[in-house]
């Protein structure tokens, strides 16, 4: 098959389409092809070297894939059906996988992060990781798992959204900021947002009532004017150092802020006097749980919650889909089509 791989850490130039071994048919497991893949910033960490986790190379990245099921095995569904993936890999064995904590699972894993991913014509998962798709929904839209089940999982889960709240989402154009957007609202909540002044009408149009410029200005103090002095209830974080210091001081009292990823750096200081004299929760999210994307397929399957495409990118040219990601010039997700 074809592949998008790494054999050594370094910029997009490290990326190259190549021929690669097809996986291999196993007992377990179901072998897909392709259609779509949709990048996350977890794919440029792959590429530059984490810190904690060592990459078997060469590598494929790829977690938000799409495609069609090639070779079944014993899934019971039919070949060419149509699917997305799980983005999870799970031991199904362990306590938290056992609570349905399957996100918290000893082994846990991601697509495309120490096994491979979908940035290739074939790939190998779990059956249980199939999920078929209805025919109305086309694979590039259906690339979408892994964004969707972050922000599900940041917004229903940890932080329990009520209808009437006010949520912030920082970085409101990105993958998980769009849908987290779309979801707020289907929830009842007021959303308002952050972003880039170029992005500032496109993630309006997305729901947000007010989208502040996150590179200008205090956005905690003008959410705080626009609310009558209270505040977020919830913040959607995932943009790390940069926002941080504002993220915090937007919180309502009793707010909770999420944050799922740090994309401007970890380093992080709370003033210990707001977090318990305002009562605030400050809340850790990873992906999600299996029975949550489950839950929440039929949002996107009838498009109450559809992913803004930015770009869509021919495999071989991975490596420009990843440059436009890291120049932060996206609005919404670029994805690689098969
Ligand atoms: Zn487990």
């Amino acid at each position: 098959m074809k592949a998008v791989r790494f054999h050594e850490h370094g910029g997009p130039e490290v990326l190259r389409f190549e021929d690669a071994p097809d996986p291999a048919p196993a007992p377990g497991r179901a072998i897909v092809r392709v259609r779509a893949c949709a990048l996350n910033h977890l794919d440029l960490w792959e590429r530059r070297g984490l810190d904690r986790v060592k990459l078997p190379l060469p590598h494929i990245s790829g977690s938000d894939v799409s495609g069609e099921v090639l070779d079944p095995g014993d899934s019971g569904l039919p070949a060419g059906q149509r699917v997305m993936l799980q983005p999870g890999l799970r031991c199904g064995k362990c306590a938290a996988c056992a609570a349905g904590r399957d996100n918290q699972c000893v082994q846990y894993d991601v697509l495309g992060l120490r096994s491979d991913g979908g940035y290739a014509e074939l790939i190998a998962v779990p059956l249980e990781n199939l999920i078929p798709i209805p025919p109305s929904v086309d694979f590039i839209t259906a690339a979408f798992p892994l964004t969707f089940l972050t922000a599900w999982h940041m917004l229903v889960t940890r932080a329990a959204v009520q209808p009437g709240e006010i949520v912030l989402v920082l970085a409101g154009g990105s993958g998980v900021g769009q849908a987290a957007i779309q979801l707020a609202r289907h929830f009842g909540a007021r959303v308002f947002a952050t972003a880039a002044p170029a992005k500032a009408d496109r993630t309006r149009a997305l729901g947000a009532e007010h989208v502040f410029d996150h590179y200008a200005g205090d956005f905690a103090r003008e959410l705080r004017a626009l609310t009558g002095g209270r505040g977020a209830d919830i913040v959607i974080e995932h943009v790390g150092e940069a926002t941080w210091d504002r993220s915090v001081r937007a919180l309502a009292s009793g707010g909770r802020l999420v944050i799922c990823g740090a994309t401007t750096g970890h380093a992080a200081a709370v003033d210990l006097r707001h977090l318990f004299a305002r009562q605030l929760s400050l809340l850790g999210s990873y992906m999600g749980r299996f029975a949550e994307l489950v839950a929440a397929a039929p949002l996107l399957f009838d498009g109450r919650v559809s992913p803004v495409i930015d770009e869509v990118f021919p495999l071989a040219r991975a490596a420009d889909a990843q440059r436009r990601l890291e120049a932060r010039e996206q609005f919404g997700k670029i994805v690689l089509e098969m």
